[in-house]
Order: C-alpha cells, then structure tokens, then sequence
C-alpha cells in the first residue's frame, strides 16, 4: 500500500484543503520494466492548479478521485527494468504519494552532478530550465539588456534574476513584501519593486525611467500591463507564467496592450519541455554556474506528505522564497 493525495474536487477560484483527499492506494505488482521507488522530495507548483480544471491543455487535467501528479525524486527500492537498480536516485512523475510502481520509461536517473537530489527539482530541474530557456531563447536577452522579471522571489523568478546578471544585464525584480524585495536584492536585481507597496505602473516607471528592453511574466495581469507600457522599441516578452489569473475566473483586461505595436513588441508563450532536446547544454551551463556559485538555489522546505496541499496552496499567498519543496 502507497500513501497519496487524490483530487477529491475540482476546485473553483482559490482551492482549499477541501479540494484534496489523502488516502491509501494498492500498488501494482512490478512487471516487466517497471520499478518500485521510494519518494523522498516531492515538487509542487503552479502549473497543476491548471491541471486541477477539466480543460484541454499542453498536459491532460487531474481526474476527480485519482492520484495527483508532479515531479518527484525517489530512490529505486525494487527493479524489473534494465539499468536501473536499487539504490538508483530518480526523477519522475508520480509525485504526491510516498511510494509508486512506474514504469522505468520516463524515469531519468539523476546526473552526476555533485549537488543534493532535490536541485533536479529546482534550480536544476524544471525550474531552472524554465529560467534558462526563457530568458536566453524565447526572450533573447543579451549582455546591456534591461530586464523585468515578476514573481522574482520565487522559484523561476529567483533563477532568472541571477542569469540575468551572469550576463551581465541590467535586472529589475518585483516581489511581494519587504522581506522577499530584500532577497531578490541579495541575489544582485539591480532595482527590485515591492508590487504590494503600491501601483506596479508607477513603481516600475521608477525603477525604469529608459524603459525595458525583456519581460520575463511570471504573474500576468498588471504586470504585464505594466511592462506594456514601460517597453522599449523591439522588447521581447517572454510569458511563461500569470499566476495572478489562475484562481481569477475574471482575468484582467489590459490597458497598454495596442503598444505591441508602436513598439513592436515580440511576445511569445513557450513550455519548458518544448526545450526538451537541448537538457544536455542546459545541465553542462547551469550545473557549472551552480558550481561556481554564480547562481544560489534558494529552497523553502515543508516536511511531511500530509502538509503537500498546505506547501502547494502556499504558492498562491507567496508563502515561498525560491523553490516550494516538500521532503519525506
Ligand atoms: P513561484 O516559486 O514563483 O511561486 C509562486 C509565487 O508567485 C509566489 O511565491 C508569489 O510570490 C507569486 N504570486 C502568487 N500569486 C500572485 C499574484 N496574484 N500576483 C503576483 N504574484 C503572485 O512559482 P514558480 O517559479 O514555480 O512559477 C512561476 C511562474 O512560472 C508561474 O506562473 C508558473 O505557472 C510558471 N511556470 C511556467 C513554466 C512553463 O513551462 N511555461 C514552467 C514552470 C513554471 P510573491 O510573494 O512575490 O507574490
């Protein structure tokens, strides 16, 4: 028997605890290229509260009744597929759950990298490649570049402040509260915005009187409008997150947004597994910024598989400073 969090409910607006129902589940018996792992760090963000609303996307909804999903990393306690052995370190999918049978297809072992199981969550992980392919690729930026990015506290947003001054750019964070407006300044923003502390517009016209040349959206709505405004000719906008629609049945309107074309703005929307091919460069640059300690990997860990819903509802009230992880 697995211990896991089932989706007892689709929620509507902001979930609740309600929404979640922790339960035994029976493990399959292990056939044939399939392995028994034992999770030790489980990773919740904020894509699954997508996956929470029964609608098409880029990955399919939770069902109402059925294990929830997510990254995870867990150690193989029982083999049936080749190359994999007890002992093995993984990373896979089936997270919310203490123990799960998987099939070995689909599981990666971690790369030899010399840094905790838990990065592969993070910095390392999804999350930095996140970081990593949106900012160099999908926006373009380069050395000189002004740079916005929102959310910069959290688990993105903390990676991309810190690239964004590896290569030497100029970085304009926004974060919520004086205690994450002060971290993001720890990791080397330039000018950081307490978006709590008033209208984003007028903070951000502030902090860039030239203006913005890339926007990396985490949160959508207001600052993204923000960033509309504030655009150089040619910006780029990556959009890879708008948190603060995701529990908004009425998403906000935009008020600068014809400014798309006096500036001729490039917008564009990407998923970090369309980037799925180029993982090698990715571990091979950011491992050695890791290494180097060029980037820091902040962590904000909740233990225990019961409290998962209390860690995952936590990324909606900004309970978190860089990764939200939950430990075994
Ligand atoms: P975070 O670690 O950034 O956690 C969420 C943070 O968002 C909170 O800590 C909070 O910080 C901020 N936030 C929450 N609600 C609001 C709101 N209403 N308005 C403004 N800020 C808010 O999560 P991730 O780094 O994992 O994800 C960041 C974004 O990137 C998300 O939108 C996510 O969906 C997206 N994403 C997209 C991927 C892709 O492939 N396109 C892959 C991974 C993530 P604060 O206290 O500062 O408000």
């Amino acid at each position: 028997m697995a211990r896991a969090w089932h989706l007892k409910s689709r929620p509507s607006g902001m979930p609740t605890n309600d929404n979640f129902e922790f339960k035994e589940t029976n493990l399959p018996t292990l056939g044939d290229g399939h392995i028994r792992v034992r999770n030790l760090w489980l990773s919740v963000d904020p894509y699954m509260r997508g996956r929470m609303n029964d609608v098409k996307s880029y990955v399919p909804p939770f069902q109402v009744g059925e294990p929830l999903e997510g990254g995870a990393i867990g150690e193989v306690v029982e083999s049936q597929a080749e190359g994999f052995a007890p002992g093995d370190l993984v990373l896979h999918m089936a997270g919310w759950r203490d123990e799960a049978v998987v099939p070995a297809r689909g599981v990666n072992k971690l790369p030899s990298l010399g840094v905790e199981p838990q990065k592969f969550l993070g910095v390392l992980g999804v999350t930095g490649a996140t970081a990593y392919f949106g900012l160099l690729d999908v926006a373009s930026a380069k050395e000189g570049d002004i740079v916005f990015v929102s959310a910069a506290a959290g688990a993105v947003g903390s990676v991309v402040v810190q690239l964004a001054r590896a290569k030497r750019m100029t970085v304009i964070g926004s974060a919520g509260g004086e205690d994450k407006c002060a971290f993001v300044g720890s990791l080397g923003a330039d000018r950081v915005i307490d978006y709590r502390a008033g209208p984003l517009l007028k903070s951000l016209a502030a902090a860039a009187p030239e203006g913005i040349d890339v926007y990396f959206d985490n949160v959508g709505g207001d600052h993204l409008d923000a960033a509309f405004a504030l655009a150089r000719n040619n910006a780029r906008f990556a959009i890879c997150g708008m948190i603060a629609g995701y529990n908004d049945p009425n998403p906000a309107s935009f008020r600068f947004i014809m400014r798309i074309i006096a500036a001729r703005i490039r917008l564009k929307g990407f998923i970090v597994f369309d980037f799925q091919s180029r993982m090698d460069e990715f571990y091979r640059e950011m491992g050695q910024l890791v290494a180097s300690g060029a980037v820091k990997a902040q962590e904000t860990v909740v233990d225990g598989l019961e409290n998962a819903p209390e860690a995952f509802l936590g990324l909606f009230k900004g309970e978190n400073t860089g990764k939200m992880l939950v430990r075994l």
